[in-house]
């Protein structure tokens, strides 16, 4: 079994209290990892880092920091097969999806870094003796909060962006898939991120989340995770007036209409009704169809589920994998 520390300062820590949680495999139960369990003082530590290094990096210039994430982009994209597994072990998602999900990541390095590197500002008309204009700079020092249900996704979706405008995290990952978003701190290492600039606090939610949010030289805080999380975090930051962005809970419905292909329509209704075991923010919990294809729906739905793979998530044909925990 493996041992992680917290990704602090370019490297690995163990917690100040020398705490550790397990990560559980949720095909079998093992528990084949146990991390660090950050609190109070090992938040304190990174955002001092992270706030110490901001200057370092938000001084760079766009095209340096572009630069450097498209060398991210071309890092991850080599340690992807080494990521793939991971993932799947800590929440059991089946192969099939994960390897689809991981193979758009390098995209967003490559985005985010060409959006740096041609950032400009704007001029404004104002008066004739006044020269208005603006100039974007970073933030400061961001906590960025992840879910379990698509680890490396989510954290990217935030990373890449909050890099790219030259800010310094403090990454506090779901406790359920904390360990891709600690290597994901050697990759960016490798492409030239300064060290304190990607930090991450493994943990808990009501012990380093919450020390996250509450930090006062936290500028912002992105959130993505369940409504009642949103609404402790987005409360708890309110009181130091930190900003919050949050992607929270919800389903989807599905509308099927009878000018499509009855066939194609319910291929798009079982993936929307059973990626990630139906465990997904964008699921498609309703399914509302016209009356005249109706029957025919519901009886190629009740043939077609009852036909799904479910089984060793990574094995390439499994489509459907175990819940990721007993919760
Ligand atoms: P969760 O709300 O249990 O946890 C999300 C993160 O918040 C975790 O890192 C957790 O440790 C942390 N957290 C919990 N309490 C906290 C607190 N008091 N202070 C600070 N941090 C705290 O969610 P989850 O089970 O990991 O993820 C599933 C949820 O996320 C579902 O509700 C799903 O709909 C939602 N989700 C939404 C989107 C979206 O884009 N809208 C995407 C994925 C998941």
């Amino acid at each position: 079994m493996k041992s992680w520390g917290m990704f602090i300062d370019g490297d690995y820590h163990p917690s100040a209290s020398g705490k550790t949680f397990p990560v559980e495999n949720p095909k079998n139960g093992d528990v084949f990892a146990q991390v660090a369990e950050g609190e109070q003082t090992d938040v304190d530590r990174a955002v001092d880092v992270a706030h110490r290094k901001f200057a370092e990096w938000a001084s760079l210039s766009g095209a340096e920091r572009g630069d450097i994430m498209h060398r991210a982009a071309d890092l991850l994209e080599k340690r992807l097969p080494e990521l793939l597994p991971i993932e799947i072990d800590q929440i059991g998602r089946p192969l099939c999806e994960m390897r689809a999900q991981l193979a758009r990541l390098p995209e967003w390095y490559r985005y985010f870094g060409a959006v740096a590197r041609t950032q400009e500002g704007a001029v404004h008309p104002f008066s004739a003796t006044h020269l208005d204009y603006t100039r974007r700079i970073p933030l400061g020092v961001v906590g960025l909060i992840t879910p379990w249900n698509h680890p490396l996704l989510i954290l990217t979706k935030k990373v890449a962006p909050a890099l790219a405008a030259g800010n310094a995290l403090v990454v506090k990952p779901s406790e359920l898939a904390p360990i891709t978003p600690l290597l994901l701190g050697e990759i960016l290492a490798e492409a030239g991120v300064p060290a304190g600039i990607y930090n991450v606090v493994t943990g808990f939610g009501a012990g380093a989340g919450a020390a996250l949010v509450n930090h006062p030289s936290i500028r912002k805080i992105d959130v993505t995770g369940g409504t009642a999380t949103g609404k402790t975090i987005a409360s708890l930051a309110g009181r130091n007036l930190t900003h919050v962005s949050a992607e929270l809970g919800g389903k989807a419905a599905v509308i099927l209409f009878p000018d499509m292909a009855v066939d194609r329509g319910v291929s798009a209704a079982l993936f929307a009704a059973f990626i990630a075991t139906g465990q997904t923010c964008v699921q498609g919990a309703r399914l509302l169809v016209h009356r005249s294809i109706h029957d025919q729906v519901v009886s190629e739905m009740v043939r077609r589920t009852k036909a799904l793979r479910l089984g060793d998530p990574r094995d390439p044909s499994t489509q459907i994998g175990p819940l990721v925990s007993e919760k």
